[in-house]
């Protein structure tokens, strides 16, 4: 019956990130119909955002109403800690939000239920439901992106934590004496040390310090300009800056990793999010970190895997938020307008 329906019910999933607002039109078999997206009006603040979202949850609305379908539901990713008590994300270091309401404000434009989470957590879910979930019941999501998060899946299900917070990776000190201060306020976090923007920022800091590097010609000679696909671009080729920054950012990327093995004895740990996109040079750091670090012979073999959806993960998770719905697979993972 649901293999029937599938093709004529569309659900909305949003990645509202930090550099882009990505929007998917999918139908109940997770397949894409239609994309939208625009760069992220970051510096405009909340609302500003909201009505970007809006206006792209309106034109993939349109896209609905023009195939003749039927749009079941919206489910967003959101980078920040969300308090499912309360509904409202509570504090976003990337975005600089304190209490906002996405389903107060969005919800008044739009007749559809509304989910939404915290990304990493969103993430882990379309892989539960859509990827290696198919596998495996116990594993944990890296997100490594402009943050860096992690989604524990513990039997098949979700970890929240009290209120919703569970999973805040990218703030776990891992340099307690490093002067790097991370977004959220702290010093030394892995997310300072380890995300696409410390990468970034390390390589810059040693740049403008004077040292030599192929970073700078790639940069056009503005130090500013650097980012972290640069670094792991010159890191593959040879560059010894590039390749020091690229490396000690996977070795803190590893040693966080390695804790989690040994806290929560995963089958698999899966690596998504936009710095990932650098393959095998993270990869093969991460893993030798683990295999140092971690505490016995199936911990270090635990296998690291690239997120099923590459840099949609965010997007599909969000489509898996209203599917869980939908299914009543009672995956308790998600906040709505409904409660
Ligand atoms: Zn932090």
């Amino acid at each position: 019956m649901l293999r029937l329906a599938a093709a004529d019910n569309y659900i909305i999933g949003i990645d509202l990130g930090t550099t882009n607002i990505y929007g998917v039109l999918a139908d109940l078999n997770a397949s894409i119909i239609h994309e939208e997206k625009r760069p992220t009006k970051l510096e405009e603040g909340f609302f500003s955002i909201m009505d970007q979202t809006a206006e792209i949850i309106d034109l993939l609305s349109q896209k609905t109403a023009e195939k003749k379908k039927r749009l079941c539901g919206i489910g967003m990713a959101v980078a920040g800690l969300i308090n499912k008590n309360r509904n409202m994300v509570e504090f976003s270091p990337n975005f600089h939000w304190q209490d906002v309401d996405i389903i107060g404000t969005l919800g008044q434009r739009f007749s559809l239920p509304i989910y939404f989470d915290n990304v990493t957590r969103v993430m882990a879910l379309g892989e539960l439901c859509y990827g290696v979930g198919k596998q495996y019941k116990n594993f944990v999501f890296i997100n490594i992106g402009y943050g860096i998060g992690a989604g524990i899946i513990i039997d098949g299900q979700p970890l929240l934590g009290a209120v919703g917070m569970a999973g805040e990776f990218g703030h776990i000190t891992v340099d307690k004496d490093s002067n790097t201060q991370c977004d959220c306020g702290n010093f030394g976090c892995l997310e300072a040390l380890a995300s696409g923007q410390g990468i970034a920022r390390a390589a810059r800091n040693e740049l403008k310090k004077g040292a030599q590097s192929n970073l700078l010609e790639m940069c056009g000679g503005d130090i500013n300009k650097v980012t972290a696909e640069m670094v792991a671009e010159a890191a593959k080729k040879g560059d010894s800056l590039a390749w020091n920054i690229f490396s000690q950012a996977a070795e803190y990327i590893g040693l966080g990793i390695s804790a989690l093995i040994n806290l929560f004895n995963p089958e698999v740990v899966v690596l998504g999010g936009g710095v990932i996109q650098a393959g095998e040079i993270l990869f093969d750091n991460v893993r030798k970190t683990i295999s140092a670090r971690a505490l016995n012979r199936s911990a270090r073999g635990v296998p690291l895997l690239p997120a099923t959806f590459g840099l949609k993960a965010a997007a599909m998770g969000a489509v898996s938020l209203v599917m869980n719905k939908l299914l009543n697979l009672e995956l308790e993972c998600f906040l709505s307008k409904e409660k």
